[in-house]
């Protein structure tokens, strides 16, 4: 692959639908890297790069077996864990906790919380930013007094394709 002849297009549509080409949002993480002088080495771009091409929520065991499939060498999980827990301090992998699962960060460029539709029957996960979602999680914090660290709501359903399908 010819990443570096990608140049990245920060998105500033807040409508997207998150509809990007991996490799253009790969060659952005290179670059967001770049610019903060965080170390995006080969094995976290491949598994940012996995991530992107799964389009759904992907284990850390299913990832090293495409590691492994993809060049051969064997990564062991404490490796690819500290590679995720970096993607994620940088804003590019978040966590799917029901399904103890990663996807990539549609818009790292930007400040957002992220939330998550997942198809039950097919896996699929898309990512949508609602500034009225945002608003609503700051005003109950608030009220709270609750502190966010990680504002990921994740929302589980049957997609649009497996509804036509006549799934579920
Ligand atoms: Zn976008
Ligand atoms: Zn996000
Ligand atoms: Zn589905």
């Amino acid at each position: 692959m010819t990443l570096l002849s990608i140049q990245p297009r920060p998105c500033t549509d807040s409508n997207c639908r998150g509809q990007h080409a991996p490799a253009e949002r790969v060659a952005l993480a290179m670059s967001l890297c770049g610019a903060r002088g965080a170390q995006l080495t080969t094995l976290r771009r491949q598994i940012l790069e996995l991530l992107w091409e799964s389009g759904r929520p992907t284990g850390a065991y299913e990832l090293i077996e495409a590691l492994k499939l993809r060049d051969s060498r064997p990564v062991g999980p404490p490796t690819v864990y500290r590679a995720l827990e970096f993607l994620m301090s940088q804003g590019l992998v978040s966590k799917i906790e029901s399904r103890n699962a990663y996807v990539p960060c549609t818009h790292p460029e930007r400040r957002h919380d992220c939330l998550f539709f997942i198809c039950s029957n097919c896996g699929a996960s898309v990512e949508l930013e609602d500034p009225r979602v945002a608003q609503l999680l700051v005003e109950d914090a608030a009220v709270l007094g609750f502190r966010v660290t990680r504002p990921v709501v994740e929302v589980e359903g049957t997609c649009a394709s497996c509804i036509a399908a006549g799934a579920a």
